[in-house]
């Protein structure tokens, strides 16, 4: 399907100022090109903050952890790339810095962290640049729209396989898996979710598992919103 064509066609049968607002503000002002992203990142790059150079280094070093969801060859996806006995490559790399996210450091009053996909950066707030689980917590959002972004059956593969991976895993610390997917993935709950900050889906959910484990975190605290707490009074945790 030609979208440009369809969306131009679209565009030019309304008339009225509101809807065009709408559709702007909601889906085209914040619009980067592959070329005007590389612009920003080399402007941020020569310009950036020791604090921004220190959360880079910090974010790249960080990377090992998301070797699923680069499908490193070693990984639990890796062996999907395979064709003929060799690893297929992606033209751009899956990592956080070779897609040109940038990362910025300020005062945030609302969030200690958000990830802004449309112009591809992680901000995080003065006080928790030394916080792991907050920049893993935001690097997930950065590796989902990077799948995403790339082909979505990617996102699929990298769900089924951590569930596979974590499903055993979980069970023994005596916790059922199944039981802590359906009670985060409960839909009013999820849209409430995402109404407060942004959307968390199941991948996220289980890759903040993963990340818990192989950092020796308690669960749950990469995902954060109070979960440890919730799941706790819940007795699921
Ligand atoms: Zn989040």
């Amino acid at each position: 399907m030609d979208y440009k064509k369809l969306i131009i066609e679209t565009i030019n049968k309304i008339d009225d100022e509101q809807t065009l607002s709408i559709i702007y503000n909601d889906n085209l002002s914040d619009y980067h090109n592959e070329d005007s992203i590389i612009q920003l990142y080399n402007d941020w790059l020569h310009n950036q903050t020791d604090a921004e150079f220190d959360l880079m280094m910090e974010i790249m070093f960080q990377e090992k952890l998301f070797d699923d969801m680069c499908f490193s060859k070693e990984s639990i996806t890796g062996d999907y790339l395979l064709r003929n006995g060799k690893h297929m490559t992606f033209e751009t790399g899956l990592a956080i810095d070779e897609q040109h996210f940038r990362f910025i450091v300020e005062h945030i009053a609302k969030y200690d962290a958000y990830t802004d996909i449309n112009s591809r950066k992680i901000v995080v707030d003065k006080k928790q640049i030394k916080n792991k689980s907050t920049i893993l917590h935001e690097m997930i959002h950065a590796h989902e729209y990077i799948l995403q972004k790339e082909t979505p059956i990617l996102k699929e593969i990298v769900l089924i396989e951590l569930y596979k991976d974590l499903k055993p895993k979980l069970a023994n610390r005596k916790i059922d898996l199944d039981t802590w997917i359906f009670n985060h993935s409960n839909i009013p709950h999820n849209i409430e979710l995402a109404n407060s900050g942004c959307e968390h889906d199941t991948l996220f959910f289980l890759k903040s598992i993963d990340l818990d484990i192989r950092c020796g975190f308690e669960l749950l605290t990469v995902f954060g919103y109070d979960y440890t707490r919730n799941f706790k009074e819940l007795g699921l945790l």
